[in-house]
Formats: C-alpha cells, structure tokens, sequence
C-alpha cells in the first residue's frame, strides 16, 4: 500500500472513490507534528502576526538597545529619532502596514531557509542599507520569538525544519507507523517550500531504513527530451524539485492542451478543446464568464466539474465575477471567498466602533442607518415606536449640522428635534461608554459592550427566518435574503472568534495592558478577522467553484475558465519582496552556506505555468479568458500563452456585446437590449452637440401630440387642475423645459444636507428669514414721518439676531455666516429707513397656497389655456401715498440682480407676476424689484437701469380691466408648450446647464461646453 498525499480534500475524496489511501499535506504534517512533537505549539498566521505587533509596540521598546529602537531597515540608526519610532508614536494604518511588512519579510527569511544568527551574520559582514535590514529583521524575528515562547509557542513557519529533527530521531518502524504507511508519494503538489522539502526528505530518509520510501510525483510533457529545445516549465520545476529532494521526481505524463508553454502551440486535436475570450474589462470578461457557465450548465456539463480560476485572488477582477455569477442565479463556491471584514454586518460593527471614537455626526447616522443596529435595544419601549425615533435621529444627523455645545456628546443631542432627544441620549450615551478606551483590554472589553448594546450581534440573523421557513429551494429575493442572512451570520461568529482570539494572543503575550489607538486596534483586529477566513470544504456541493489556479491540479473536469490571461498576471511579474531585497537576499544565502534559496523568478513562472497546463490536461473545455483594459481604464496586453494560442490557431470569441456577452437566459441584457440602449444613449448626446439640434421623443419632445393620459399629467402638475404651479417652477420650464419637467413632474430634488458650514443658499434663506423677522417686528414704525431710526434698528435688529440665534451650529466659522447674514439686515434696514417713497407692508407673503387661504392664487386662462400660480413674494412695500405696490425680491448679489434683469420676462416671471398678484390684491398699479442684500453691493447704489425699469413697468402693464398683462401671457405661453409636449432639454441660456441638478439625466454629456463657456476659453 501507499499512502498519497494530495493538495486538497477533493482529492482526497476522489481517491477514496478510487480505494486510495490519500490524506492532504497539510494533514499529514499536522499528525506528525502531534505525534513526534508533542511539547511544541506552533502558533498559525494570525497569531504571529498580532504577537509581532504585539512585540514591537511597548513604548519601551524605544528605549536605546530596546528591539524597537535597533529596527533601523532604511539604514538611519546615526540619527537622533529611528524611522520606526515616528511611526509608532503616530500609530493607525502606517504603523499596521510596516509590522504587516516585517511579518512577511520574517516570513521570507523563514520559508527559504534563514535563520536570525544568518541575519547578523549579514548584519556584521554586509554594509550599508542591507546590513540594516538584516539587522532589524534579525531582532524583530528574535523579538516575535520571544513573545510567542512566553505563550509556549513557536513560529508556525519554523514547523517543517522542527520535524527534520525529529523525523531523524525517531525509529523507522514508529515513524512509518505514525504515518500509516511505510510508502508515501505526493501527486499534483507543484509547489514546495525549503521547509516542506526538508521534512520530506527527512521522511525519505528515515523511511528508507525500513523499506519505504517518500516520493513526489510530477507531471510532465510526455515528449523526447532534447538538447536543442527550451525547458518547459514542468522540466524548470522538475529539476528544482531534484535539487531539493537529491532525487528526480517520478513523472507523471498529461497532454499538452496549451502547448509546452515554452513558445510551442499545442498539436491541432488538443487546440480544438480550447478557446480564447478577449473582454474589453474585468466587467465584461465577469459577464463573458458567466455567459459560458451558463452554456456549459445549459448544455449538460456536471456544476462540480466547473471552475472559475485566477492566477491570483485580485478582488479587483473577482468580484465582478462574483457578483455576475450570483446574478445570473449560479450557485458559486470560493474556499477563501469575500474577506469578512467586508461582510455588512461586521462593516457596521466596525463603523461603531468609529462612531464611538469620533462621535461624528455622520458616522453616527450612516451606524444607525446600516440596518445591523436594533432600536428597541437603544430606547427600549415599543418596537416600531423606538424604530421611528431612531429613523428620525438617524435623519436629523445625516441633514442637519452640529448644534452647539459644551461637548461632542451634548452637541449630538442638540442636533436632533426635542421630541426625539431622549432616543438621541440614550444612543450617545451607548457610545460615550466606549469612547476612548486606552490600552488593549479597554478596546477589547468596549467593543464587546457595544456592540452588545448596539444589539448588532442579534441582528446579523435578523428577521431572516421566514425564508427559511420553507423547505422549497428559494429563488429571487428569498435567496438573496437566505444568502445575505447566512453571510451576516458566518461572518458576525467570524468576528466573535476573532476578537476572542485577540484577547488571547494579547494576554499571552503580556500586551492587554499596551496603551493603543482605535484605528490600531481596528487594523489589527481586521488582520485576525480575514487571515482566519476559510470556508467549510461541504458548501462546495453543487456549486461551481471559484478558485486560484494553483488548487485545480489533478481535478477532472467539465469547463475550466481562466480569468485574467494577461501580461504580468499569468504568469505573474515576480517583484522583489519589500524587505528582503535582492542583494539581502544574496547575503543571506552566503552567510547560510547555501541553506537560504533567493527566489528565482523562473521558477515562479514555472511554477504558475506549470499548474495552468497541469489544470488544462484533466478539462474537456478550456476557455482563457484576458482583458484589454483594467477596471480604471489602463491599457493590458494579453498574457504571452495567449498569444502562442492565438498564433497557434485557438478561437477568440468576438468583442464583449457578442457571444462571450449574451447568455442564454437570465437577468444579463441581451445584445439587442444593450444595441438599442447604446444607440438610444447615442442619440440623446448627440443632440447637445449637433447645432441643428433635432428633437424627437427620445430627447423627450413629444412632437406636440403628447397622448390624451400623458396630456391629462402634463396639465395637472403645470397649475391645470386643482392644484397651483408654483411660479419658481413655472421658471424652471423657461429657462429650460427638462429641467422644469425634472423637477415638476418628475419631483426630482437633490438631497438637502447640511454641511456643518451653511453653504450659499442656506444662507440665503437665513438671510430671508432674518430680514422677514426684522422688518414684521417693526411694522407699524415704517408709515410714520419722520420715521424713528432707532427704534427700527432696535427692534428690527433684536428680532434677526433670535433668527440667528436659533441658527447657532457648532462650528466656529459659522459664525462669521452669521455675522454677515447680520451685516445684510443692517443695510437693508437702513436702506429701507432712508426710501420715503415706500413703506414696507408685508414679509414672505404667500398666495395660492393651501394652507394659508389668506390670498388666493393668481389664475389666468387665455386661448382655452387655464393656469394657477402659487409662490411666496420675499416683501411687499406700500408706497407711502397708496396709489401703488411694489414687490421686492431680494438676491444675494449684484450679479445675480443682473442675470435676472437680462432675462426678465423670458426667464426670470417672478417678480413681474408677483408685481401682477400684488397688484390686483390693492387694486393700485404694481411695480417690481430685484434687491441685493450684500452690503458692498447696495452701498454702490443697487438702482435699477431706466431700461429694467422700463421693461418691468411694460411686463405688468395692464391696457385694461380685466385683460392679460405681457408676463401674463409669457406665463400661459410657457405652460401651454409644456403640455403639448415640448419637454426637450433646450435651455434659454446654456450657462444654465453648469448649475442644473438635473445635468446628467438629461443626458447632457459631461464634457459638452455651452457655446459661451467655449468662447471664454478661447479667449482666455
Ligand atoms: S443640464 Fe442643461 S439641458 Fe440639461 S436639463 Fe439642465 S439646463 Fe436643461
């Protein structure tokens, strides 16, 4: 009998099928490990990691001759500060990143045969720069040591030389007994580490004595040799195994599918099997991918035989692949899928630990709107009362800026309405109590008590169970919730071991009472979280698989796709370790007498090589698949065994949009769904460009002969019906008729929040609402002669600064918006006091609205066109001798008083239709004005040309009782283009498009310029 040792379960289970006696690597030097090394415990990735970490923080290790301080790798130990030390004081990311740096550089020393004492060998013998790293990586690597043996640990990545040792001590018999055999052969293993080499060879040696032997299996090329041709990548593998092991590999013929990958096409039979997908990004292959494990399901092929493999786990091409896969209903497995840290639950779980630290307003309410927080934990009492309250919490947070107070804490609650400040305390209260927690055993403990009084560890299965109440396999949204739910849950438990895993590794190794930051703890915590992260071999079952191309050996299979066959990807461009350089690399294997091997870059390529032929010998279809660009747009070229398939004759599927795009079914679009909207799409931006601008119902004119329902919609919202137009929209449909169909219609509106300074127009509206304030509190000053001055500004002011007041925010600069919404009051009420002419009668007077019926809406109908207008007029002055009214709009600027005096009458109504309302209310003749409210701008002297004036007195000039006046008429002429259709996003002045909300959906290509913008850069 023979034992086989195989890289993976799968082919465990496969041989068994056989009768084969096959256990994994990884098992087998586990069980030796137990058996000759039972004392030893070796600590796994994570807890090496964390212990480093762990090792090389204490502030006394700063201290001069401390580990720390001697961790010199950039060669600057002659000045005052060591590099390391600035970034230890500074902590976060930076620090996490070097210790993850210096974690793997050990990690290099130790997988290739290196000891510390070869590193200070390196450090005294060598010079400059690799002395230093030698050095540091020397004392970190001593420093690690010494940490994991106070736990009674030693480095995992030590394990294969610690059972050289004592495979040599033990007896033949006893060894072959622990292994179960006396013959062991490994089968489709193609990559070997110095240790795993040293430890098999040891096995060799000592089973040998009893009549056994450790062999490898390789697979090979079954051809003659020949001394004229290249070495394929099986023979460059083969001959460092030899070296390795002092005997040849057996070899173990496979088909040459791909050629020999050494420049050789395949023979024409093997190239048939074979096909090549050229997608234009990671996007486009991700649905090229999916669209041929679809055919492939479709067309008979077992799931379990299906792989999706990549040269490397690159998130960034295998999450389309992901998402496409799941999209398309395909069941999919990855041994080591999406890192739990980016699972919702323990995103939200992080966020709150966030939240607690900054107590930010909108970390807070993106925490509380992330679904994984439960109410009733935070307020108690009813459910969907406490689910309301935090809603509204949530809302007030993500809308409104800081109030003002004495701290973070109290300047939370302030922020919110009275009614909800209790839920709002109770929440900020949850998070005081783990804010800023200093050492270690604090962030632990406050994560725990968070998170538990946050309820986020009850929610990650929340409310899931009705989809699995039913025995039937789900489909659409059940199964996404059952997935979602068991991801959350999987995750959530991940991160429940984690943090227990931390508190451990920090209490053996004395670090519970480090004082850290929160980003640290953070880091470290995540870097626990996902190198645990395995999934269950079972969840296989059924479901094709998306792996590294390095686990597919030996597997037979039905389709196998390779994804990312691109230049520098397959195989990959071997870079130097960050650490361990080239010339350290050099040093070391001088000063180990030859036991370090420096990483040859052509037996990496051999080795990535050789599993992609060993994984294409065992598949009936093979299909690689590379992209033209990145996913940011950069340009790739195809890898050079693509290319060698291409010359050699294999088929390439035609660009993305054609085969490789559509599938035979499912939620992806068709080729012809994806034609008609490019060409759809096309037409909409070439309407902005072409001068002649033809329009059609696909840049939403409808050709005047909208249909009876649509005209019905049309005439309803645009003041036709019951309900008033408001004249700011009635505006919008001026200046561009997209625009105002946007946001009348449609009612589309962008978000309105505060930002912790108010920008423009919230000043503005403070402004209105100041001015309002001011000018109601003295009323009934403005009729007397003479006026008393004083009296005005007392009043008038005191009541604007209770405005300003309830304004208050926290941020200190919004002071100065305060002051200069105070500056503002001042010269209009000045200005006001020193204009005899005209007394002020009302502030922010509304007609037409529903609520307030104290005047009505101003209705006009002419030609069968019936329109109702509805609007708030900013101010509305008497003249002193009553024989007329004059209504103000007051702008922020002087520019702004231009814009609208340019266009008054063809898209700025407003104020002349207000003039209209105010005038038929009196019955006296109405006049209008534009008004400024910046100082600088009224104390040059804000009056209105004669030409403004002029054509605002023609606008609400009315010939007779009874008949329509000029803005009357514009105004019906404006909404009755409207409802015959006309909604083609042709604005008056192109100007508009720089600040339109709308821009985009109107599919105004981002890059076209309006005609004036075009002429100033010229210019400019
Ligand atoms: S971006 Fe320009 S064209 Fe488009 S809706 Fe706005 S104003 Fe009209």
């Amino acid at each position: 009998m023979t034992l086989f040792v195989v890289p993976g379960e799968r082919h465990v289970e496969r041989m068994a099928r056989e009768g084969i006696h096959a256990e994994t690597r990884t098992s087998l030097r586990t069980r030796l490990v137990a058996a000759l090394l039972p004392d030893v415990r070796f600590a796994d990735p994570r807890e090496t990691r964390l212990a480093l970490a762990m090792a090389l923080w204490p502030e006394e290790a700063f201290a001069s001759a401390s580990p720390a301080r001697q961790l010199d790798l950039f060669g600057t130990a002659k000045r005052a500060d060591p590099v390391l030390a600035p970034l230890r004081r500074r902590g976060g990311t930076s620090w996490v990143r070097l210790v993850e740096s210096i974690d793997a550089a050990i990690g290099v020393v130790r997988a290739r045969g290196a000891t510390a004492e070869d590193l200070e060998r390196v450090a005294t013998r060598a010079g400059g720069v690799t002395a230093s790293r030698a050095g540091a990586l020397a004392v970190a690597m001593r420093a690690l040591d010494r940490v994991l043996a106070k736990s009674g640990a030693r480095d995992g990545r030590l394990l294969g030389r610690a059972l050289v040792e004592a495979i040599a001590t033990t007896a033949p018999t006893a060894l072959a007994a622990h292994v179960g055999d006396h013959r062991v052969r490994a089968r489709w293993l193609l990559a070997w580490d110095q240790g795993d080499l040293a430890w098999w060879r040891a096995l060799d040696e000592r089973l040998a004595a009893a009549n056994g032997w450790a062999r490898v299996a390789l697979p090979s090329f079954d051809r003659p040799l020949e001394g004229s041709r290249e070495r394929d990548p099986l023979e460059t593998l083969a001959e460092d195994l030899a070296s390795g092991l002092d005997a040849a590999p057996e070899a173990e013929p496979i088909a040459m599918v791909l050629g020999d990958l050494a420049g050789t096409g395949p023979k024409p039979e093997e190239l048939a099997r074979v096909r090549i997908v050229r997608a234009q990004d990671p996007v486009a292959q991700a649905r090229a991918v999916t669209a041929l494990v679809s055919e492939a399901l479709a067309g008979g092929a077992a799931v379990e035989r299906v792989v999706i493999a990549a040269p490397s786990l690159d998130e960034r091409t295998l999450a389309p692949v992901r998402r496409a896969i799941e999209d398309a209903g395909i069941v999919a497995y990855e041994a080591r899928g999406t890192p739990p840290s980016e699972a919702p639950v323990v995103f939200a779980a992080l966020l709150a630990l966030e939240a607690a630290a900054t107590l930010d307003r909108r970390t807070v309410a993106r925490l509380l709107r992330s679904g994984f927080v439960d109410p009733a934990a935070i307020v108690g009492g009813e459910r969907r009362e406490a689910e309301r309250s935090i809603a509204r919490v949530a809302q007030a947070f993500e809308t409104k800026r800081m109030a003002a107070g004495p701290d973070p804490a109290a300047r939370l609650v302030a922020t919110v309405p009275a009614d909800d400040a209790a839920a709002a305390r109770a929440l900020v209260d949850i998070l005081r109590n783990a804010h800023a927690p200093r050492m270690r055993a604090d962030h632990v403990r406050s994560a725990r008590g968070l998170w538990s009084a946050l309820g986020i560890g009850a929610r990650a299965g929340r409310g899931g169970l009705a989809t699995f109440a039913s025995d039937e396999s789900p489909s659409g949204v059940p199964r996404a919730e059952r997935l979602a739910i068991a991801r959350d849950a999987r995750a959530w438990e991940s991160l429940a071991n984690a943090l227990d895993a931390y508190e451990s590794v920090a209490h053996a190794s004395d670090a519970l009472e480090h004082e850290i930051d929160g980003e640290v703890f953070r880091l470290e915590l995540v870097g626990v979280l996902d190198a645990a992260a395995m999934r269950p071999g079972a969840g296989r079952a059924g479901a094709v698989r998306i792996t590294r191309l390095a686990d597919v050996a030996g597997d037979e299979l039905d389709l196998l796709v390779v994804i990312d066959a691109n230049e520098g990807v397959l195989p990959r461009d071997v870079t130097q370790d960050a650490i361990v350089s080239d010339a350290l690399g050099e040093a070391l294997a001088r000063a180990s007498r030859g036991s370090f091997a420096p990483l040859s870059s052509s037996l990496v390529r051999a080795r990535e090589l050789s599993a992609l032929a060993t994984a294409a010998a065992d598949a009936a279809r093979v299909v690689l698949s590379f992209t033209v660009e990145d996913g940011a747009g950069a340009p790739l070229a195809p890898s050079p065994v693509v290319d060698v398939l291409v010359r050699a004759g294999a088929v390439v599927s035609a660009p993305p949009g054609s085969v490789a795009v559509a599938p035979a079914a499912g939620p992806i679009a068709s080729a012809d769904d994806v034609m008609r909207r490019a060409s759809r799409e096309r037409t909409r931006e070439a309407f902005f460009l072409d001068p002649r601008r033809p329009t059609s119902d696909l840049v939403a004119d409808l050709g005047a002969r909208p249909s009876a329902e649509v005209r019905a919609i049309l005439e309803a919202e645009t003041g036709g019906g019951a309900r008033s137009l408001s004249v700011t929209g009635l505006e919008r449909f001026a200046r561009c008729p997209f625009m105002g169909y946007a946001h009348v219609i449609l009612a589309a509106r962008e978000a309105e929040r505060q930002e912790e300074l108010p920008d423009a127009r919230e000043e503005g509206n403070l402004i209105h609402e100041a001015l309002a304030a001011a000018f109601v509190a003295t009323q009934e000053q403005w009729a007397r002669r003479p006026r008393d001055r004083a009296a005005i500004f007392q009043r008038g002011l005191a009541a604007a600064d209770e405005v300003l007041a309830r304004a208050a925010g926290h941020a200190a600069l919004a002071a100065v918006v305060r002051l200069r919404v105070r500056d503002a009051v001042v010269v209009v009420l000045s200005r006001a006091c020193d204009d005899d002419v005209w007394d002020f009668a009302l502030a922010e007077q509304v007609f037409g609205s529903a609520r307030d019926a104290s005047w009505p809406a101003l209705e006009l109908e002419d030609g069968g066109v019936r329109l109702s207008l509805r609007g708030t007029i900013d101010r509305v002055d008497r003249a002193h001798d009553g024989q007329s009214v004059r209504v103000i709009d007051y702008k922020r600027s002087k520019s702004t008083v231009d814009g609208s005096s340019r266009g008054l009458g063809e898209t700025a109504l407003q104020v002349p239709l207000y003039a209209c309302v105010a005038s038929r209310r009196f019955g006296v003749p109405g006049k209008g004005l534009y008004l400024p409210t910046q100082p600088r701008d009224l104390a040059t002297g804000a009056v209105p040309s004669a030409k403004v004036e002029r054509r605002m007195d023609d606008l609400v000039a009315r010939e007779a009782p009874g008949a329509l006046t000029e803005i009357e008429r514009r105004a019906l002429g404006v909404v009755r283009a409207v409802r015959e259709g006309r909604l083609a996003p042709t604005p008056a002045d192109e100007s508009a498009c720089r600040t339109c909300a709308v821009s985009g959906g109107c599919r105004k290509p981002r890059f076209a310029m309006a005609p004036a913008d075009e002429e100033e850069e010229g210019a400019s």
